[in-house]
């Protein structure tokens, strides 16, 4: 049989599921994967993967696969030949675009496939289309913190390397799992907290298992993290802690800063967040005596109307207390997504070119022009957000969407859906028929990481090579051929052969890769952007000076902004996040029987408390209503969760699904959806 001709074949690729970036060499014999093998020079991992990494790989032989393209008939799909497919796309794009202009098409990237095909979505809408209409799902988690580090420090990516942290006297996170959401990471910390005496605390609204190791824990009220930062960061100053010598040389706006967080006293920072302060002045001292400070952060702080300012206090206290430049110093916030930092890194932002520029600088435009041979709108996007209220309102009428599962993971999907339904044309590529391509009227399909070449940025801002253990499933192609056969029924013409000639273009136009090559990214080889022409990395960021003008930082005082509240009717506050064995909405995980045999059900973490007041045992199966939408979902009491916080995990994609309970309320610096701030009632439907 084909099975015993195949050979055994050894192929370097990156993990497919969190943003820790571990790569490792993958053994197949033709479609069988035979075993997942870590090697000691992979940079983030050395020789270690998580359950996902090691068993989480089934999916790409999954019965669901799609290999055909779709095309919608009335209420079902019927197969088609690529040529059919790609000829209704370009038909309809065309006169969509001549009977409602090039804004009324939107592209959506994803954060699961390579920089590459990012790159080519982004081209497509502005160089093909004409639009800016272009976003990735980095809105829904981690906008908030690239915009706080971008006010602050200039650039959007961790300060240094996941190895680094290692270093730090001291390791803070905030409001990240990071046990269960990125655990080969958390691995690290773990060791060099039990090996080297570096002090962990952990501030969260749940004790997850960081909490359990920490020093200290503590748990803010919701949204209030701005406070209990601002007002550390003005003892420290009040103690004379400051570092006076960094501020000196390295940073703007030291005066400003230290008056706007006059307000911030221990007393009002206690009453506003719960924590006492005692332990707000025990984490002002133990960052004083701290020889590097990391703090790690992910969507307990990003996913609120303040995320954006909350990421930003997270960096001035840093600053201030001149923990920057230095390794085992400086900030870390923790990409979700294997490559949703290289998402945005690539240019699908409504406002951003390929490296941060802005579609606004009309010399960056006229560079992209010339490399491109077309004319470039200089009107700014909607984002991800803004889309889905324009095609309520009409204006917005196609969307080429890749590889998201924005029907399940985008929030107030009621009203998500309603809109997909108004579309006048709605392209879906994935690789399975996922609940969004539900309501496409063609679906591609793609191949996943496996089955490609190309490159992930990960957390740490490395860029790293996969290389293609097998040929695409059945008629199934690389997202970046799909998105250059689509351009080019268009008449684009582009002809790329291979991935790393989107990368050289890429690298000739965008100053943050310019010395970036395939030849130097040969298998374990990696690069942390900025890339110098020479082809000189950065592992740590900001040692000579920070991207801003004059070199310097710039303290950006912030105000707190209340979270939201709900009237008494809607008496819980519900959280929400990973569970280690899922990914996210779990399109991938749970089509891989080596993890579905590892894995609990979902449930409703209730706390002890509440359990007494409502009569709820584990196995209560409960509605949660919102004024958005319900869920149904069983209980399981447990001491994590305190009083009437509530948590469930986010990878369901059935009744219990959290964004039908989600509003629409969103950070006002970035739309990220204000996914930790939501209020639900519960009824118990029954006790079994
Ligand atoms: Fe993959 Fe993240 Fe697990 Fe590493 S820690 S194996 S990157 S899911």
């Amino acid at each position: 049989s084909a099975m015993r001709d195949a050979k055994i074949k050894k192929t370097k690729t990156v993990c497919t599921y969190c943003g820790v970036g571990c790569s490792f060499d993958v053994w197949t014999k033709g479609r069988k994967i035979l075993k997942v093998e870590p090697q000691v020079e992979a940079p983030a991992n050395g020789i270690s993967t998580c359950v996902k990494g090691k068993f989480g790989w089934d999916y790409v032989n999954s019965e669901e696969r799609l290999t055909k393209p779709l095309i919608r008939e009335g209420d079902h799909f019927r197969e088609a030949e690529w040529e059919e497919a790609l000829n209704l796309i370009a038909s309809k794009f065309t006169e969509i675009k001549e009977d409602h202009g090039a804004d009324a098409l939107s592209f959506i990237t994803s954060s699961k496939c390579t920089n590459e095909e990012s790159y080519l979505m982004q081209k497509l809408g502005r160089a093909v289309i004409g639009t800016n209409n272009i976003d990735n799902c980095s809105r829904y988690c981690q906008s908030p913190a690239t915009v706080g580090l971008f006010r602050t420090v200039g650039y959007g990516g961790d300060s240094g390397s996941i190895t680094d942290i290692a270093q730090a006297g001291c390791v803070i996170v905030i409001g990240s799992n990071t046990a269960e959401s990125h655990p080969v990471l958390a691995t690290r910390v773990k060791r060099a907290h039990k090996l080297h005496g570096q002090k962990l605390i952990v501030a969260d609204i749940r004790k997850h298992e960081m909490a359990d190791r920490s020093d200290l824990f503590v748990q803010p009220k919701v949204g209030s993290d701005l406070v209990w930062l601002s007002a550390v960061t003005k003892y420290i100053v009040d103690q004379g802690w400051a570092d006076e010598r960094f501020l000196e040389e390295k940073v703007n706006g030291l005066e400003d800063y230290i008056e706007s967080i006059q307000k911030y006293t221990l007393d009002y920072a206690e009453e506003v967040t719960g924590i006492s302060k005692e332990d707000l002045i025990t984490i002002a001292k133990t960052i004083h005596e701290s020889d590097g400070v990391c703090v790690l952060w992910a969507m307990g702080i990003t996913q609120h109307l303040g995320g954006s300012d909350s990421s930003t206090a997270i960096s001035n206290l840093l600053l201030i207390t001149g923990n920057y430049a230095r390794p085992g110093a400086g900030s870390y916030p923790l990409r979700g997504h294997n490559n949703v930092q290289g998402a945005s890194d690539f240019g699908s932002m409504p406002d951003r070119f390929p490296g941060y520029e802005f579609v606004s600088d009309p010399d960056v435009r006229a560079k992209y022009e010339q490399a491109w041979g077309v004319e470039l709108t200089d009107r700014p996007g909607l984002n991800n957000h803004d889309m889905i209220e324009a095609i309520h309102a009409g204006s917005l009428k196609a969307m080429y969407l890749k590889g998201e599962e924005m029907a399940l993971v985008d929030s107030n999907i009621n009203h998500v859906h309603a809109a997909f339904e108004k579309l006048d044309f709605f392209v879906v590529q994935d690789i399975f028929l996922s609940r969004t391509a539900e309501f496409a009227d063609v679906v591609l399909p793609a191949a996943p990481s496996l089955e490609k070449e190309g490159t992930f940025t990960n957390t740490e801002r490395r860029i790293q090579r996969l290389y293609q253990a097998m040929e695409p499933l059945g008629d199934s192609k690389p997202d970046w051929q799909i998105i250059m056969e689509v351009a080019n029924k268009l008449g684009a013409g582009w002809n790329y052969s291979h991935p790393s000639e989107i990368m050289a273009e890429a690298a000739s136009l965008s100053p943050l890769y310019a010395g970036v090559s395939y030849d130097l990214l040969e298998d374990y080889n990696t690069l942390q952007w900025p890339v110098a022409p020479d082809g000189t990395d950065t592992p740590l960021l900001f040692k000579d000076r920070f991207p801003f003008p004059d070199g310097k930082a710039r303290l950006f005082p912030v105000e707190w902004t209340k979270p939201l509240e709900f009237d008494e009717e809607y008496d819980l506050h519900i959280n929400n996040g990973r569970l280690l064995e899922h990914f996210h909405e779990g399109n991938m995980t749970y089509k891989s029987k080596g993890i579905t045999s590892k894995t609990p059900q979902v449930f409703l973490e209730v706390s002890p408390e509440l359990a007494e007041e409502r009569g709820l045992k584990d196995g209560t199966l409960v509605r949660l209503t919102s004024p958005y939408g319900s869920a149904k979902v069983k209980c399981l009491i447990t001491d994590r969760v305190k009083g009437k916080e509530v948590y469930l995990p986010l990878n369901d994609s059935g009744d219990g699904a959290i964004n039908l309970l989600t509003s629409s309320f969103a950070d006002k610096d970035t739309d990220t959806p204000a996914y930790k701030e939501i209020s639900a009632k519960m009824e118990v439907i029954s006790y079994d």
